[in-house]
């Protein structure tokens, strides 16, 4: 950090959020899970000045319930490798049908062969080229390494693989290991997975930009490769992500202008875990979780498999009996009603409703009615 910083720049402010750790890279997984609560200005916040919100959540008595367990990792590995054996051809005959294409050939680059550190530079030239020779023959690219600005900061993203020339235009492919049975998958599976390419979409377009072509290039259809019917026989579907687009779209342009969530915030909040030189944080829990809880949270039950924070926030919301604990829908459904607490005033009448309370409340008189009709 430059001392020409000013004193109240929402760069510096962020690294005084931080503290001492380095900012922690966003993958497409972290950045996906951004598109699933957009409302929520501490995870904004947080991710924005790149903290380690794992750290932070174990630090203070509540770790985050994530983590694959060594089998599914396997798995999933297998099931990637047998979709990707032979240069694709398991992958190509799904993509003939899903896009309902004739391609007799298709080029195969594995990007992974040129060296980690030449990969982003690599798999920009074969886009380029890609984009503007418009070849015939469809192209996949495996292992190819993409990147995106999030807060002022580069994360490097690898899609499972890109297809090219299939109708003309890219299409991200997403392979996963949990199944399809019987024409179905589990609906927060598939809502994860397509938030994750999504991200690849935006930044495969963002390149395409860079590079002078139509970003729209990106065909905003992606490929879902899932194991079907507790078989391991790959299955592929066409999964629309132009609604998730959108949030991801919002919710990254909401981080470069973190200085309005930063407004109302003391200027020395930070999140600091001062670490000591066993790299152990020192900091005192409760003074931790005081300087998390001056920023707004927006807690909901999907929290629980997408925030590293969520089991701290669910005790928040819990202590506060707030409405949010009731999920996302109920939530929107009472706006404006903060808590279960002054929803129930409202519903058995003990409670005045507030302006603008006054239709909400009339509704809530009404479920109780009903409720007590069908007790008695
Ligand atoms: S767990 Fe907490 S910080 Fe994370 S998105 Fe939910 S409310 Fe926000």
């Amino acid at each position: 950090m430059t001392g020409l910083m000013r004193e109240g720049d929402p760069v510096r402010r962020l690294e005084v959020l931080r503290g001492t750790t380095p900012p922690r890279p966003h993958d497409a997984r972290a950045i996906a899970a951004l598109a699933a609560n957009p409302g929520c200005a501490r995870r904004a916040l947080m991710d924005g000045a790149g903290i380690d919100k794992d750290a932070a959540a174990r630090h203070l008595g509540f770790p985050a319930p994530f983590g694959q367990s060594p089998f599914a990792i396997t798995r999933g590995n297998a099931f990637e490798a047998l979709v990707k054996a032979d240069g694709c051809a398991e992958l190509l005959r799904m993509l003939r049908e899903v896009l309902g294409l004739p391609i007799a050939e298709v080029a195969y680059h594995d990007v992974e062969n040129v060296g980690a550190h030449l990969r982003h530079a690599h798999t920009r030239a074969l886009i380029d080229r890609a984009a503007r020779d418009g070849q015939d023959a469809g192209t996949l690219y495996d292992h190819p390494l993409l990147s995106l600005g999030i807060a002022g900061h580069t994360a490097y993203l690898e899609p499972d693989v890109v297809a090219f020339q299939l109708g003309g235009r890219f299409h991200i492919v997403e392979i996963k290991s949990f199944a399809v049975i019987d024409g179905q998958a589990d609906p927060s599976a598939v809502a994860g997975a397509a938030r994750q390419a999504a991200v690849y979409v935006l930044a495969l377009r963002a390149m395409l930009e860079e590079l002078g072509h139509d970003p729209l290039m990106v065909s905003h259809d992606v490929v879902l490769v899932c194991p079907e019917n507790f078989a391991n026989r790959p299955v592929a579907t066409l999964v629309d992500v132009r609604r998730q687009l959108a949030v991801l779209r919002r919710q990254l342009a909401r981080m470069t202008t973190l200085d309005r969530l930063l407004d109302g915030l003391p200027d020395d909040l930070t999140f600091d875990l001062r670490p000591g030189e066993d790299g152990r944080p020192t900091r005192p829990v409760a003074e931790l979780s005081d300087a998390l809880r001056r920023t707004t949270a927006r807690y909901a039950p999907d929290c629980l498999s997408t925030c590293d924070l969520c089991f701290f926030c669910r005790d928040e919301a819990r202590q506060e009996g707030a409405s949010d604990l009731l999920g996302r829908q109920v939530r929107d459904e009472l706006g404006g009603v903060a808590s279960v607490d002054e929803a129930l005033g409202l519903a058995d009448g003990t409670r005045d409703p507030a302006e603008g309370q006054e239709e909400i409340a009339r509704l809530l008189r009404n479920a109780e009615r009903l409720r007590r009709e069908c007790l008695t």
